[in-house]
């Protein structure tokens, strides 16, 4: 599993925001052509890169039941550069603050990281420092493929059909964009694409997205008396108008939601402000946005001569409603991480997943932990004792789902 990890990982696979095309950049391609040759290595024959850009591959069960699908993310987030990545592992790690030997500021400090701290005597991977690591999300496809190899190597263990599959663009909220769910054809599917040991969240936040363009007018400055409609100082009016001390990711945890500005471009004669806004609760996600729609709108109650365009998108809702309705597959996965010797929990996550998106469809798909954390910055880490086990949980789901429903 770590030789895979480690190779993975070295493929640039960064995705692009606001990329029409699919995938938003070709190079997730890379990683996803190696898959499927790895896979039909494996003797999944039937690995395939869809036209959709999704890898799909089937490991024949031993027992007739229903197959179950596992699923991961072949892209990495566009914040954090993803090239060149040289993975570090640091064997044996006995506890002391890890440099990163590309970048002096870039420091692993277990007095800081309390998961890191309970870690001393792992093997823990990290980058050099100047890229992210890359364990979001090729712990999950690291940990997928050293579960399908094992497996396929032990026909003697019973186990469910699996149905494998390796999305793009699911940290552009585009993961499970026309995903093939007939195609895909399970009744039970896992994203791994969690974090620490033992998890499994079966609710994830409901996103929308908000632009907000405002067009002001540009005039030469010498002559711009009365004229100049400025942009960007209308933007930061904007941005300053959001609700101080709340109300953000900075200032909230647990259930709490948010607005976040998180890019903000443009000139004097237009300047474009992009939002995002999180709830686990429907209806106050709705009023978020509502206040956003209320901040801009107030923009150009104070500068009447400037327009304003407002664009709304959804992103995913939160999958606890439907993940409820299928005990089973919460049941299974529990089990299944005690089987490996991890006591399991549940958990919710501040983010989503592609199977936020498949659960809304009609696929229960809640999300197990790989090993990996401080995912989205250049102090990602990894470690491998914990990838194994998540690794160890799919070989363990594969059985559990053989067996018949208790
Ligand atoms: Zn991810």
């Amino acid at each position: 599993m770590l030789g895979r990890f480690l190779r993975y990982v070295r493929v640039d696979t960064q995705g692009a925001y606001r990329v029409s095309q699919r995938p938003s950049t070709e190079k997730q391609l890379d990683l996803s052509r190696m898959l499927v040759d790895e896979l039909r290595e494996i003797g999944l024959s039937d690995a395939e890169l869809t036209e959709n850009a999704t890898v799909f591959a089937t490991l024949p069960g031993t027992v007739a039941t229903p197959a179950v699908g596992f699923i991961a993310h072949v892209d990495t987030t566009p914040d954090v550069i993803g090239a060149g990545v040289s993975p570090i592992v640091h064997e044996a790690w006995e506890g002391d603050a890890i440099q990163l030997p590309g970048d002096s500021r870039q420091v692993l400090d277990p007095m800081q990281l309390p998961a890191l701290a309970e870690r001393v005597g792992h093997d823990i991977v990290t980058s050099d420092g100047t890229t992210l690591l890359g364990a979001d999300d090729k712990a999950g496809i690291a940990e997928i493929m050293a579960a399908a190899a094992f497996l396929a190597r032990h026909p003697e263990r019973p186990r469910a059909p699996i149905r494998i599959a390796f999305t793009v663009d699911e940290e552009v909220g585009r993961g499970a964009e026309d995903f093939d769910l007939d195609a895909f054809g399970v009744a039970a599917a896992y994203t791994l694409d969690g974090s620490g040991l033992g998890e499994l969240e079966v609710e994830t936040f409901s996103a929308k997205s908000m632009r907000v363009t405002i067009r002001g007018l540009s005039v030469h400055p010498g002559s711009a008396k009365g004229k100049l409609i400025n942009a960007v100082k209308l933007a930061s009016e904007l941005v300053m108008s959001l609700p101080q001390g709340r109300l953000s990711p900075e200032t909230t945890e647990g259930r709490e939601g948010y607005v976040h500005p998180h890019r903000i471009s443009g000139n004097s004669e237009e300047a474009i402000v992009d939002f995002i806004a999180r709830d686990h609760d429907d209806e106050l996600l709705e009023r978020h946005m509502a206040l956003l729609r209320g901040l801009a709108h107030e923009v150009v109650e104070r500068e009447p001569r400037a327009h304003v365009d407002i664009e709304e998108r959804s992103s995913y809702s939160n999958m606890h409603p439907y993940i409820e309705e299928s005990p089973r597959v919460v049941e299974a996965a529990l089990e299944a991480i005690r089987r490996v010797g991890v006591e399991p929990s549940l958990a919710i996550t501040r983010g989503g997943t592609d199977g936020a998106v498949l659960s809304s469809q009609g696929l229960p798909t809640p999300n197990l932990f790989t090993g990996g954390q401080e995912y989205h910055s250049v102090r990602e880490w990894a470690s491998v004792q914990d990838m194994a086990a998540a690794a160890a949980t799919i070989v363990e789901l594969a059985a559990v789902w053989a067996e018949p429903d208790p």
